[in-house]
C-alpha cells in the first residue's frame, strides 16, 4: 500500500512488500482465549475487508485488547484461526508482523530517547535500509506534525504528541493494516479530534484499520463497520445504519423521575405518530436513535 502525506505532491516511496493486498484483510474464525480456564474471548468470528475502517466497541473487560493482541501475534489463541494480510498468526507470525502496524494502549515509546531515536530504533528493528529509513522518518514525523520536536526527549511531549509518535512509528515500515487499541483514551477533546483526522486521512488513502474503543462517538465518527463486544462475545456486527434499521430508527423517550424510559420505533415518523396519539405528552420526546441507545438495548447498561 502506498500512502502520501497531506499536501505533498510527491508520491509515496515504493513499498518493500510487493504482494497485492488481499480483499479480506483480517479474518477470525471461532476464536477463543482463556485465562485460568475462563474464556475472555468467546467464539469470535468476523472479517475485515481491505481498506475498511472497523471499530470494535465494548465496555472495559469486554475482551477488545485481548483480541487485538491475538490479531497482532502478541498473545496466543486458545482455539480457532486468525488470518491477517493472508497469513496465519500462529504459523506465520513474522509475515504478519511485516504487514501490520500496531499502536497499543500502553505507551510503548521510550521516554528517555528523542523522538528521532525512537523512530530510528523501530526502523532498524524492521531492517529498513538507512537511506530509506531517514527519508521515511522525516516523512512520517512531518505527517504527524512532530518534525520540529525531532530532537526532544519523548518525556517532554504531551500525551497527544506521544500518541502521534506511536502512530508515525507504526507506519514507518509501510504496513497494510493498522491496529489501534483505544487510540484516544485519556486525551482531551481537541487532541482526540486531531488524532481522528489523522486516522481518517490514513484510511482515506487506503489503509485498512481496526480500532478498539469504549467511546461511542469515536466509532460513530470514524468507522465503516462496527463490532460490539460484551463479556468476550460479539453481540452485534454491521454498520450503524444497519443497527438502526434493525432496532428502530426512531425513539420515544419519557422522563420518569430522574431516569428516561425509551421505546424504539421503526422510523422517526412512527415515533412521532405514537407521540401524537398520547393524551398526556408530559415528559415525552421523540428523537432519532443512536449507537448508545442500541448498546443499552443490547446489554441493558451504559458504557462509562
Ligand atoms: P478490554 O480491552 O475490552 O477492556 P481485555 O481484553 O483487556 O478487555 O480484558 C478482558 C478480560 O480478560 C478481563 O476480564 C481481563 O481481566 C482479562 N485478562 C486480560 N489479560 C489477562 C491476563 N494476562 N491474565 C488473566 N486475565 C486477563
Amino acid at each position: 500500500m502506498s500512502l502520501s502525506t497531506p499536501g505533498s505532491s510527491t508520491p509515496a516511496s515504493p513499498q518493500h512488500n510487493q504482494q497485492a493486498p488481499t480483499a479480506i484483510a483480517v479474518s477470525l474464525q471461532g476464536v477463543y482465549k482463556e485465562y485460568n480456564n475462563v474464556p475472555v474471548v468467546n467464539n469470535l468470528s468476523f472479517e475485515i475487508q481491505a481498506g475498511e475502517m472497523f471499530g470494535l466497541l465494548g465496555p472495559n473487560g469486554a475482551g477488545k485488547s485481548t483480541t487485538i493482541r491475538m490479531l497482532t501475534t502478541l498473545t496466543k489463541l486458545s482455539q480457532g484461526t486468525i488470518h491477517v494480510a493472508g497469513h496465519d498468526v500462529v504459523c506465520e507470525p513474522w509475515q504478519v508482523r511485516q504487514r501490520i502496524g500496531v499502536v497499543l494502549q500502553q505507551l510503548s515509546v521510550d521516554n528517555d530517547l528523542s523522538v528521532w531515536e525512537n523512530m530510528e530504533f523501530h526502523g532498524r528493528m524492521h531492517h529498513i535500509p538507512k537511506s530509506r529509513r531517514q527519508q521515511e522518518i522525516d516523512r512520517w514525523l512531518e505527517y504527524v506534525e512532530l518534525a520540529d520536536r525531532r530532537d526532544d526527549r519523548v518525556k517532554t511531549l504531551s500525551g497527544g504528541m506521544k500518541r502521534r509518535l506511536q502512530i508515525a512509528r507504526a507506519l514507518l515500515h509501510q504496513p497494510d493494516i493498522l491496529f489501534l487499541d483505544e487510540p484516544t483514551v485519556g486525551l482531551d477533546p481537541q487532541t482526540r479530534r486531531r488524532l481522528w483526522e489523522i486516522i481518517r486521512d490514513l484510511n482515506k488513502q487506503g489503509m485498512t484499520m481496526l480500532l478498539t474503543t469504549h467511546y461511542m462517538d469515536e466509532v460513530e465518527y470514524l468507522c465503516d463497520r462496527i463490532g460490539i463486544m460484551d463479556a468476550g462475545r460479539l453481540i452485534e456486527l454491521g454498520t450503524l445504519a444497519e443497527f438502526r434499521q434493525k432496532h428502530g430508527e426512531g425513539m420515544v423517550m419519557q422522563q420518569q423521575g430522574d431516569r428516561w424510559d425509551y421505546q424504539f420505533f421503526p422510523t422517526l415518523e412512527a415515533a412521532n405518530a405514537y407521540l401524537d396519539q398520547q393524551l398526556d405528552k408530559t415528559g415525552m420526546m421523540v428523537r432519532p436513535s443512536n449507537l448508545e441507545d442500541i448498546f443499552v438495548e443490547l446489554t441493558g447498561r451504559n458504557l462509562d
